[in-house]
Parts: C-alpha cells; structure tokens; sequence
C-alpha cells in the first residue's frame, strides 16, 4: 500500500513539473513596443500577445468586444498608463489578475511637455491627444533606459508566473540589456552628423529618443488630420518653415494630414515619416532595436538629404 502511494506521488509529482514545463503564461500589452519588448524577454518560451492593431493610436482607441474578453482573459498585462490608454481604465475594473502601467515603475525616466511648448493646446478642441504643457509625456518607450526598466520588470513577472523558464527569462532580459547597449552606440554614431539640423513634427511623440540623443525639433505643427486648419493657422507655420530653410517635416505613419502637402508647397521643405509605434514589426527579439533603428535610420536619411 505504501509502494502504491509512493507510486502514486511519483506520478502526480511527474504531472505537476509538466504542467510548470509548459505553464502557458499568456501575455498580453496594449501598444506594439511594449509587445516587442515582451517577445525579447520571451524569446524561446511564447510570443506575447498584442491589444492594438496595426496603425490604430493608442491615444484614441475604441476596444472591441474581443478585446474586452482578451483583457479580462490574459495572466498578465502592460501598458503605459492612463495618460496614453485612456480608453483602458475602464475595463481593467474587471480585471482580477495583475495587469503593470509602466509609467509607475521604479527606475523609469519620465519627462513632462514643457511648460512653454502650447502647440498641443492650442487646439486641444480639436485634437485627439492630450499633451497638455507639464502634463507627463507618456511616449515613455522610446527611451532606451526605459525599455531596460519594462524589460527588468517583465522577466521578474514571467519568472514568478512560470518558474520553470525562470533562467530563460532572466537570460533573454540579460542579452536584451547587452543589445541595447549596443543599439545606444550605433545610434549615437548615426545621428551625431545631424544634431542641430532643425525638424519639425506633427506629433510631440519622439521627444525621449530626442533627449536620448541629442536631438530636439524646431516646432510641433499640431493640426488632426481630419480638420483642414484656417488660412491664418497654415500661413503661420509656413512662415515657421520659411525661417528655417533647408528642413524636414515628418508625419506619423499610417496617416500624413491632409494639409501637409500644403504647407510644404514650393518651399526647400522635405516631408518624411517617423514611426513611434512600429505598428508592423514582427514579434520577435529584436522587434524594439528595429522600431528604435529605424526612427533613427529615417531621421537622420531625411535630414542629411537636405
Ligand atoms: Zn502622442
């Protein structure tokens, strides 16, 4: 009889490593670079999942049914934080299992809009953002020393949840540390050429990779693209580029407003896109170090074609 027992938990201790084995955390995050960052520290285990489709703006979202049922599903789940998914606080009412915002994290580097930067407030009416002057920008992603701190804090989440892959996690966010740093020095060399040269943006979202890299842009034409602005809006920021000269103006894929061919017309002005979401990149371990490539790839191209 006590052989039948010790048989008997032999065979439930075997089913029990198994099941930790394969322990399917699922893994969910509202925008692309923070699943990015997930698939490098899972990298080997699962591929984590993703809340926002392709070229949707996680500044105003409408979640869908499914999503609903995905958010209340998942074992874990990161975004940033009320000040970019304002669309999610509601749901995660209902939620029981642990869902991270970023932007609380310890460790992280949060900047605020300036104090004196009222391009986005201006027409606050009409925009679908919130970048009010001092308020905190929360496109918190785009700084490497952040996406150490996300990565740092998922490893530690994914280890808890599935100690069996514990090493593996704490391995991937080790390598991933190790590829930034890297990713920081080719960047640096990348865009030292074309630090000072002036640029302007649509959207005020690319300023924690300016101060990762020294850069800053020269003005932010704040317009939505479905409201075409008045006359004297648009003669104002052309007089902007008339100051400056030779200069570039990038647009945010997926959409370019309506009025930037306007704007531009005639003058030595380039229009080019930058990408904070990367809204296509694959899930895969390196997913971040593109998104953050590729920005600085399309910056610094657009600025030394000038
Ligand atoms: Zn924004």
């Amino acid at each position: 009889m006590s052989r039948l027992f010790s048989v008997f938990v032999a065979f439930i201790a075997s089913f029990l490593l198994i099941g930790q084995a394969q322990a399917d955390v699922r893994v969910l995050t509202s925008i692309k670079p923070l699943q990015l960052i997930a698939a490098a520290v899972q990298d080997g285990v699962a591929i984590p999942e993703v809340l926002l489709p392709p070229g949707a703006s996680p500044h105003n979202y409408a979640l869908r049914p499914s999503d609903v049922r995905k958010v209340q599903a998942v074992d874990l789940l990161y975004w940033i934080g009320p000040d970019m998914e304002g669309f999610l606080p509601r749901v995660l009412n209902g939620r029981t299992l642990p869902s991270v915002a970023v932007q609380d994290l310890p460790g992280m580097k949060l900047r605020r809009f300036a104090e004196d930067s009222h391009s986005h407030a201006e027409e606050a009416d009409e925009h679908d953002h919130d970048h009010r002057p001092g308020s905190l920008d929360a496109h918190l992603w785009l700084s490497p020393v952040n996406a150490r701190v996300i990565a740092e804090k998922m490893a530690a989440d994914l280890s808890a949840a599935d100690p069996a892959n514990a090493e593996r996690y704490q391995s991937n966010a080790k390598a991933f540390d190790q590829r930034l740093d890297a990713l920081d020095e080719r960047l640096k060399k990348r865009l030292a050429g074309v630090e000072g040269k002036p640029y302007f943006v649509f959207h005020e979202a690319f300023d924690y990779f300016e101060d990762a890299y020294g850069l800053k842009h020269a003005g932010v034409f704040s317009v939505a693209a479905e409201v075409q602005p008045g006359a004297q809006h648009v003669a104002a920021m052309r007089t902007r580029l008339q100051e400056v000269g030779k200069t570039c103006v990038f647009s945010e894929p997926p959409l370019r407003p309506r009025l930037a061919e306007t704007l531009v017309a005639g003058l030595p002005v380039k229009l080019a896109e930058l990408d904070a979401l990367g809204g296509y990149t694959p899930a895969t371990a390196q997913g971040y170090e593109q998104v953050l490539e590729k920005l600085g790839n399309d910056l610094a191209g657009c600025l030394e074609s000038l």
